[in-house]
């Protein structure tokens, strides 16, 4: 009972984390997905404070970005389906285990000042993002040390089609958001904004104490100025780059840092342009020398379209005047430049070149370079357009889109998956719906099999045997059955019982052929009999008989040969256990049917018995038990991979009676029992077949 309970309790813990985890990879791959420039910029940022900018092409950041987010995206979606289960943990737990003392580094060392795991959708301070990081590193080791207790939604027949969708979906997102500015707008210079209401600061508000500090350059030496030491007089100064320094913090307005000074006069024109009740394009090309110039007719035709009809045009960059200059012979541009802070020109639009539309200070328009609007478009005044107008942004029309087009489509897939898959399937079990995971999630076959040991005369065996398949008549055990008897009795037990009800087996073969071996029965006489089973490696035959790991492995073999499956014994002696060397035993054991091939190993059938356990009435407690099923079937999986493993069925034996075998069984890697005492009494051993 006590095991139940913690097993119901490891079920909750397990699937809390599993959702935990689940939403927030979905909510971060998400949120990146929709903004790959600001993704771009905070890897940029990330590469350019740990002074290895220059090692990588320019296009890593941006991939790197992309990829990130679609991973991140995609283990949200397996962990929440339940599907890919040891990849999408293994990549959440690699994943944690590398941020997690990253952002550890970022929170002591402060290199950048948040870490974007979220965009801009949720800014946490590093030391937030840490704590945050410590959490999902806890819920990632729970999941990947009990990822076989996560409940799977939806058929391994159907997965391939959640996968495939979920990674189109996030790939177009990304592009979709790369071309025409991300879907979701999180940042302050959101379409609506009154750009001069963001940068209010309220009554009685300490302002911040900021101070614009210029880069400039002369004769190969960069120098910082303020706007107070300028060398305004001497043009031989170059200016290379601007940045805001807090020199004392206070209230921070929305939007802090928004300030146009001509470049060619070294004015401030906020006022002017905030301030202007007409319309105004602004031209924002972050940096001109990277600037995509393809659409540039397009941008010349707005500006002459501007002029036209009395409307501001200003191009705002933080490039250097040679770039500008460069911009301006290539494009042929006579548009005023102002000179903005590179950060804050970013976030503003996040497209080189892009293109908005204010008036009076509000944004009423955005288009990336792919959208710019033509001259079929511009037919008229703008006062006289839609286009003038300003477009409310409609974020649950857009978050509704969304759900259109990846929700809706993959609850069409669970919904034909279990109306069609599962139905079709149900029964089959090499695809059970993994409902409950502790009594279904099974790959592999249930089977409780008999250990009659040296007992029963062959009379009193072929009595037992009749009564046991007259107890199974009529009646669907959820297990296969087995009974292994004494030599003697196998070939008169063989007709007596239901071949597809139950399988009989020997408790034991020769390790050789055939010959001169008085005494031994070999592999091929117990097939002979009709029998399909063989018990080998018994603890009693391991200590009485001497059994090697050698002799062993070449019983496995005869065994496997003459078209039997071994029923592999493995267990330690309680001086081992209360040593704590349960699983190096056992491991060394296994090294008869290691060195078999995986075609081979497949074959076989495990049976843990920890040798205090058998026959004292003691039993391995339920946890124990699946403790070390779980550590068998990791081996397992190490040996011949994951799939051998999830199939290959692990028995438990040990006292085990019809009061404890339903909690043993319940745990997901114990796969049924070798049943030695109980096995002798049709009705106890019954009772134990129905614990399934
Ligand atoms: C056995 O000998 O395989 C065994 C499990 O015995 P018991 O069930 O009697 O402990």
């Amino acid at each position: 009972m006590e095991n139940k309970t913690t097993h119901t309790i490891l079920l909750i813990w397990t699937h809390l984390c599993r959702f935990v985890l689940a939403g927030l990879f979905l909510f971060s791959g998400f949120v990146k997905a929709v903004d790959p420039p600001g993704f771009t910029y905070k890897i940029q940022d990330y590469l350019a404070a740990f002074g290895v900018a220059g090692w990588f092409p320019f296009f890593f950041p941006l991939f790197v970005a992309i990829f990130v987010s679609a991973i991140e995206f995609c283990i949200g979606v397996f962990l929440f389906f339940g599907i890919r289960k040891h990849l999408s943990v293994t990549l959440a737990l690699l994943l944690m285990l590398f941020m997690t003392p990253f952002t550890l580094y970022l929170a002591i060392a402060n290199p950048v000042s948040d870490c974007g795991c979220f965009g801009d959708a949720w800014i946490l301070t590093n030391w937030q993002t840490f704590w945050k990081n410590v959490c999902l590193l806890i819920a990632a080791v729970t999941l990947f040390r009990w990822r076989k207790l996560m409940v799977r939604f939806i058929s391994r027949k159907s997965e391939w089609l959640v996968s495939m969708y979920t990674l189109i979906f996030i790939f177009f997102l990304s592009f979709y958001c790369l071309r025409y500015l991300p879907i979701l707008d999180f940042r302050p210079y959101r379409i609506g904004t009154d750009i001069r209401q963001a940068m209010a600061i309220p009554e009685g508000a300490r302002p911040a104490v900021v101070e614009t500090v210029f880069i400039l350059e002369k004769e190969g030496k960069r120098q910082e100025f303020t706007l107070e030491n300028y060398p305004y007089a001497d043009s031989s100064w170059q200016f290379v780059d601007r940045k805001d320094v807090v020199l004392e913090k206070g209230y921070e307005p929305p939007i802090h840092d928004f300030s146009l000074t001509e470049t060619q006069t070294g004015e401030d024109i906020t006022d002017l342009v905030l301030t202007d009740p007409g319309y105004s394009f602004l031209l924002v090309v972050h940096r001109v020398e990277r600037a995509d110039d393809s659409r540039i007719d397009l941008i010349n035709e707005i500006y002459d379209y501007s002029l036209e009809h009395g409307y501001g045009f200003y191009a705002l960059t933080s490039s250097p005047d040679e770039e500008i200059e460069s911009w301006r012979d290539r494009t042929g541009a006579e548009y005023l430049f102002c000179r903005v802070d590179d950060i804050t020109l970013k976030t503003i639009i996040r497209a080189n070149p892009g293109l908005l539309l204010i008036r009076d200070g509000v944004i009423l328009r955005k288009w990336s370079n792919a959208r710019i609007p033509d001259e079929y478009v511009l037919h008229d005044k703008l006062e006289n357009l839609e286009l003038g107008q300003l477009e409310v942004p409609r974020d649950a029309s857009t978050i509704g889109k969304v759900f259109f087009w990846f929700v809706i489509p993959l609850l069409l897939v669970l919904v034909a998956d279990f109306f069609f898959i599962k139905r079709r399937d149900s029964g089959k079990e090499e695809d059970t719906y993994h409902i409950n995971p502790l009594i279904t999630n099974k790959m592999r076959k249930n089977i409780v099999a008999g250990n009659w040991k040296m007992n029963k005369t062959l009379q009193e065996g072929i009595e037992l045997a009749t009564s046991l398949n007259e107890a199974l008549a009529g009646e669907t055990p959820k297990c296969d059955v087995v009974i292994c008897t004494p030599f003697i009795h196998l070939a008169s037990v063989t007709p007596v019982v239901d071949a597809e009800k139950i399988g009989v087996g020997a408790e034991n073969c020769a390790d050789k052929e055939a010959g001169a071996y008085t005494g031994e029965v070999s592999a091929a006489m117990v097939a002979s009999t009709g029998a399909r089973y063989v018990i080998l490696g018994h603890s009693e035959r391991r200590a009485y008989y001497g059994e090697t790991v050698e002799i062993l492995r070449e019983k496995v073999k005869l065994a496997l040969a003459n078209g039997l499956t071994p029923i592999f014994c493995i267990g330690e002696v309680l001086e081992e256990r209360e040593a704590g060397k349960q699983n190096e035993v056992v491991f060394g054991q296994l090294a008869s049917v290691y060195s078999l091939s995986p075609e081979d190993f497949s074959k076989i059938v495990l049976a843990y018995e920890p040798v205090w356990a058998i026959g004292t009435g003691k039993t391995a407690t339920s946890a124990q038990a699946q403790e070390i099923h779980a550590y068998i079937r990791s081996t397992i999986a190490e040996k011949y991979g994951q799939e051998i493993a999830d199939t290959t069925s692990i028995l438990y034996g040990g006292s085990c009676n019809a009061s404890n075998a339903a909690e043993l069984f319940a745990n997901p890697d114990v796969d049924g029992g070798l049943i030695g005492g109980a096995s002798l009494k049709v009705a106890d051993f019954k009772a134990i077949i129905d614990a399934f």
